[in-house]
């Protein structure tokens, strides 16, 4: 079956201006993501994945290519009709704890949104939207008048959640949702925007540099190395056998539960990430690769065809098959 594209982004750059010249936070990105998969984009901090977030939810504007969400083109719209497009896309932060006013009382938290676009008519209405949110998420509905300061930081992100799903949103962009919490904490707030996916159909673009978190939540994995895409494939595919030297790099880094599984093969160093400010010329990875060879730093390669998504590299890694 067809899947279904709920944005599609075509060319996305965004610079910025900073002392010593321009930052090229994202440069050229090309993204679809299906209604109702999680798409993870993973990569160093810096690598510009929650700057491309924020852009492809128009939060701030691209400094070039387009985007269309659920049919309409994002980067063509006056403030207006990008107020209208926002009901649909919402944003999990970090840290629940700083994107909740402490003077607003939870129920206050998670009606804001519907004030703002003026769902209901009184305040009855209001409230038992609210209370339903509540109990959807998992905080007890008596707690309505509570101040967020009165909640443990995985009862805070159900707030945050609750929130986020108040306008009935197609997509949401998770930005690191579970980071700032405990393991033990980390694996139920997971399972809850997983079970939350399936009853409401959502799509969700979860940034995050914990690839073990994105190897239990995400269908796709993109993988961004200074403000370019390495690697886009079905998470399966990317974890057993990673294409891009990068990927591979990352995922060598992760601590890995089982040694036996830890591969033997340490050759990927380190190194320093160039700056943004000047990158690399050709690919933007050859400072660091180990595979790196004279195209390399000439020519830049494009996303090509490989199993399971694709994948910009002069010279893939063998597939394990
Ligand atoms: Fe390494 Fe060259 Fe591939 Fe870049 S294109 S990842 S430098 S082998």
């Amino acid at each position: 079956m067809e899947k279904e594209i709920l944005m599609q982004a075509r060319g996305i750059t965004k610079e910025f201006k900073a002392t010593g010249g321009i930052v090229h936070a994202v440069s050229g990105v090309d993204l679809d993501i299906y209604a109702g998969e999680t798409l993870a984009l993973v990569g160093e901090s810096g690598c510009g994945k929650s700057t491309l977030g924020k852009v492809l939810l128009r939060l701030i504007p691209p400094t070039a290519g387009s985007i269309q969400f659920d049919g309409e083109d994002l980067t063509a719209m006056n403030n207006k009709q990008l107020r209208q497009a926002r009901q649909k896309m919402q944003l999990i932060f970090q840290d629940p704890y700083a994107s909740l006013d402490p003077r607003m009382n939870v129920g206050q938290i998670i009606a804001e949104p519907l004030r703002a676009y003026k769902i209901y008519k009184n305040e009855k209405d209001e409230e038992e939207r609210v209370r339903a949110l509540m109990d959807k998420v998992g905080i007890r509905s008596e707690f309505y008048r509570r101040y967020p300061h009165q909640f443990s930081g995985g009862q805070r992100q159900r707030v945050g959640i609750a929130r986020a799903l108040a306008l009935n949103p197609k997509l949401i962009v998770c930005d690191e949702p579970v980071s700032a919490l405990d393991v033990s904490i980390q694996a139920q707030i997971l399972n809850l925007l997983h079970d939350l996916q399936k009853e409401l159909n959502l799509t969700y673009l979860f940034i995050s540099h914990d690839l073990s978190v994105v190897r239990y939540i995400s269908n796709r994995v993109c993988v961004m190395f200074l403000g370019k895409v390495c690697e886009i494939r079905d998470t399966e595919s990317l974890y057993s056998s990673p294409c891009h030297p990068y990927t591979r790099f990352l995922l060598e880094s992760t601590p890995q539960p089982d040694p036996e599984k830890r591969k033997e093969d340490k050759e990927l160093l380190m190194g320093e990430i160039p700056s943004p400010i000047n990158p690399p010329s050709g690919c933007r990875f050859h400072p660091r690769c180990p595979y790196a060879k004279e195209i390399c730093s000439k020519e830049e390669p494009t996303l090509q065809p490989c199993p399971g998504g694709m994948c910009a590299c002069h010279f893939p890694l063998k597939q394990e098959i």
